[in-house]
């Protein structure tokens, strides 16, 4: 295998830049360092750690908008939405600049003394991260893991490691010790299964496709290694007749278009109450058509490209399949790996484009007759990931809300994510919970002391 790695900028095919390219023995000499590195950090007071990561914030605040600008590069996304990722990543740093100080445990009354909890790291953390949101997801592991006191190793996607090379440097230039935080590009299948197996490696925190969640749960056995999964989805984003169909119709877009679809919580299943289906299609047709596909450095774009000429080709295999295409919005031509956003309607639930994660900029309308059969059709998936409900009937809303197997949802609107509150699936779309204060869980082992008092 070549030791260099050839990056890709989506939008043109061309070359962004060369990299090296990490095998099994980089990996080991990772994980050395970040082992080597953990007494130190974990030893360090409290409100020194927190003053480390609010440093590391204020030198990415500083740094914003270079990193916006490599990864909408790198990911093909809108600048604008590279901008809100990487205010995200800042943000995400400060929640948990608060958790040094916070990590509280429990005293609990037993006989002969004082019991006590303490939470410590769990040890050197592997992060295992996509190429969708490349930043992003890696910062929602990597702050709660430092905060807690470990130090990790971050293996980004071989399709998209810039903003966690470039992260790697700000990370010292922010005073973080060597060896704390360590970035590893190279290949999943090697350097990614040798942080799974690696006895050194205390925990897994893996963002990716199910398939392969499935294979890093198979091999962290071995070692009883602690792992985390946010996986595949599926979402349904439920329009019952009452709602605002108008605000419905005008919010669908971005909720399965943005990232150019490639989105674990794209709402890619858009179920519409069969008596407002004409209607609600009318409304979103408009969006559609209007919604703009192209360069990603362009600030009035939208959406940009996919990631790969492999992911084009997949997405755009459901279109043969036979579904019918209501309507589309349109895309370049020349270089690039562009496709446009195309509603499928109506959809049979049991096409494979209602069954699989597409991860590309398609949506499959499915009709159904009342609320019970809303409630079937969103939980007939494998996926649990996210999802929406639209409707003015508030008592529906909550029954509805709570019926539906999933870990996120809203109602009357389509957000998925925010720094402060958990985020993680239901079923085969995973298991833990990262952002707001339950990312912490999944970052620190409960230790329990009792000390005799010989009464
Ligand atoms: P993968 O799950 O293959 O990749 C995710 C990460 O896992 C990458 O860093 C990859 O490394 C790494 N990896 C791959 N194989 C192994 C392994 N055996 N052991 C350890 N790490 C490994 O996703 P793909 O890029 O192949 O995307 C395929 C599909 O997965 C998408 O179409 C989408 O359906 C889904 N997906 C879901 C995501 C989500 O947010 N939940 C994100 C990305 C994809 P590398 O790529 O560098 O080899």
């Amino acid at each position: 295998m070549s030791d260099r790695l050839a990056v890709l900028e989506p939008a043109t095919e061309a070359v962004l830049a060369e990299v090296p390219r990490a095998g099994v023995d980089e990996a080991d000499e990772a994980v050395a360092r970040a082992r080597e590195a953990l007494p130190a950090w974990r030893a360090l007071a409290p409100a020194e750690r927190a003053r480390a990561l609010h440093a590391l914030a204020d030198v990415l605040a500083e740094h914003l908008e270079e990193l916006a600008v490599l990864e909408a590069r790198n990911a093909g996304k809108a600048i604008t939405d590279a901008r809100g990722e990487m205010g995200m990543v800042v943000d995400t740093f400060r929640y948990y600049a608060g958790a040094p100080e916070r990590l509280l445990g429990d005293t609990i009354p037993v006989a002969g003394g004082q019991a006590f909890t303490v939470r410590e790291p769990v040890g050197v953390v592997g992060l295992i991260t996509p190429w969708n949101f490349p930043l992003t997801i890696a910062a929602w592991k990597l702050a709660p893991a430092l905060a807690a006191g470990n130090t990790v190793v971050l293996k980004p996607a071989e399709l998209t490691p810039l903003t966690a090379l470039r992260f790697s440097e700000l990370v010292l230039a922010a005073g973080l010790p060597e060896g704390v935080v360590n970035v590893l590009v190279g290949p999943g299948r090697t350097c990614g299964q040798r942080l799974v197996e690696h006895p050194d490696v205390n925990k897994i925190a893996f963002t990716g496709s199910t398939e392969v969640g499935r294979s890093i749960a198979a091999s962290a056995a071995a070692t009883i290694k602690r792992v985390t999964l946010e996986l595949g989805g599926k979402s349904a984003n439920i329009v019952f007749a009452d709602a605002d169909l108008e605000a419905a119709a005008a919010a669908a877009p971005s909720a399965v278009f943005g990232n150019a679809g490639q989105d674990c919580c794209a709402r890619s299943r858009i179920l519409v109450e069969a008596s407002a289906m004409e209607r609600f299609l009318a409304l979103l047709e408009p969006h559609v058509k209007a919604l703009r596909v192209g360069d990603p450095l362009d600030e009035a774009t939208e959406m940009g490209p996919l990631i790969s000429a492999a992911q084009l080709t997949t997405v755009a295999s459901f279109l043969d399949d036979g579904d019918p295409v209501a309507f589309a919005g349109s895309a370049p031509d020349g270089p690039g790996f562009w496709h446009a956003p195309t509603v499928l309607a109506p959809v049979d639930p049991h096409a494979r484009v209602a069954r699989e994660e597409v991860f590309g900029p398609i949506a499959a309308v499915i009709p159904f007759t009342d609320e019970a059969d809303a409630v079937r059709l969103a939980n007939d998936t494998i996926y649990g990931l996210s999802g929406s409900i639209w409707t003015r009937d508030g008592a529906r809303a909550l029954r509805v809300a709570r019926a539906v197997e999933t870990g996120v949802l809203s109602i009357n609107a389509n957000t998925s994510v925010r720094v402060t509150t958990p985020f993680g699936g239901f079923k085969q779309s995973g298991y833990g919970r990262e952002l707001g204060p339950h990312a912490l869980d999944a970052y620190t082992e409960v230790k329990t002391i009792f000390y005799a008092t010989g009464e």
